[in-house]
């Protein structure tokens, strides 16, 4: 639909929008899985503009000024007096507001974002490869934090944010398992072009015992499955926003100091660190370009499983 132009106020930024990753929150907020409080909203929080201009409150710092290149996560404010704001928790801040949720998105020519939430994003790479990392890699990084120093890391989904982390883990010197739906044979092609060690369905045991696992799928079976991956003291860490109903499971696959926990959203220091990390990584992302006008058929894309890598919505200038 056609909206007015936003217009920036208090510490706002007007962004142009150059392109946006496409998310699988973005999937559960269109299926009602994820709430949207106020609806409708623009979806879309992994974008990539220039910076037009600013409101009145916004300090006209470097490196945000006019004509800078900005990337927009899904953490779009946080309060900065709860509990968890003071603890260096902020992805936790109850009366967080999220892009594409609470604040409308990247699915579109024009957006305006909080600059304090805003950040600079890596030269050498192009608007449309870089997209990805603001949030399958900001998440991905997250997640891959929650594991330690695991060694033998599964990888259960393979998909935008898989791919990345894949590329950050092997870096680390960690051996990467890879698991994608039954008879994925080319997810599973792709993972191992990416140097993982070993790819199949997530239904089938990996070689050896692993020593964490994170599951980006948002399927509640896996969770057990993983578990039984993992070797004592492993963890299991969930990735995602939603996930179907994890089936109960027997306290023998928990036992032996077992781990699962889940991540929620990002801080900005995860931005700031991931985005000085990924080009010293040379993470590269295999991006899907869509017209502005085909959103809705990247989404149902994604759905389908019909692309490796990452979908974005690329903007015309
Ligand atoms: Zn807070
Ligand atoms: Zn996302």
């Amino acid at each position: 639909m056609e909206l007015p132009k936003p217009e920036p106020v208090g510490n706002q930024l007007l962004v142009r929008v150059h392109a946006c990753g496409v998310c699988r929150t973005d999937l559960h907020l269109l299926d009602g899985e994820v709430e949207i409080p106020r609806p409708p909203i623009v979806p879309g929080h992994q974008i990539v503009g220039t910076v037009v201009s600013r409101g009145e409150g916004a300090a006209d710092s470097e490196p945000l000024e006019a004509g800078a290149r900005v990337g927009i996560p899904w953490l779009g404010w946080t309060c900065g007096r709860c509990r968890y704001c003071l603890s260096g928790r902020e992805n936790l801040c109850d009366t967080a507001r999220f892009t594409g949720r609470d604040i409308d998105g990247g699915y579109a020519e024009w957006t305006v974002a909080d600059e304090r939430y805003c950040f600079a994003l890596p030269e050498g790479y192009s608007d449309l490869q870089v997209a990805p990392l603001l949030c399958a890699g900001l998440i991905g990084y997250r997640a891959l934090g929650m594991t330690g120093d695991a060694e033998r890391l599964g990888l259960y989904g393979f998909g935008s944010s898989a791919h990345i982390i894949a590329q950050v883990a092997r870096f680390e010197g960690r051996r990467v398992f890879a698991f994608t739906r039954t008879g994925d044979e080319a997810g599973q092609s792709s993972a191992r072009e990416l140097g993982v060690e070993w790819a199949g369905d997530s239904l089938t045991p990996p070689p050896e015992e692993l020593d964490a696992a994170i599951i980006f799928a948002s399927v509640g079976e896996l969770v057990p499955i993983a578990l039984r991956a993992i070797a004592k003291g492993g963890t299991v860490v969930c990735a995602g926003i939603h996930m179907s109903e994890i089936p109960s499971f027997p306290y023998d696959i928990l036992w032996g100091e077992r781990t699962v926990c889940s991540v929620a959203n990002l801080t900005r220091k995860d931005a700031t660190e991931f985005l000085t990390l990924a080009p010293r990584v040379s993470v590269r992302t295999d991006v899907h370009p869509y017209p502005l006008a085909d959103a809705g058929r990247a989404l149902e894309d994604l759905r389908a499983g019909r692309f490796q890598g990452a979908a974005v919505i690329e903007i015309d200038r």
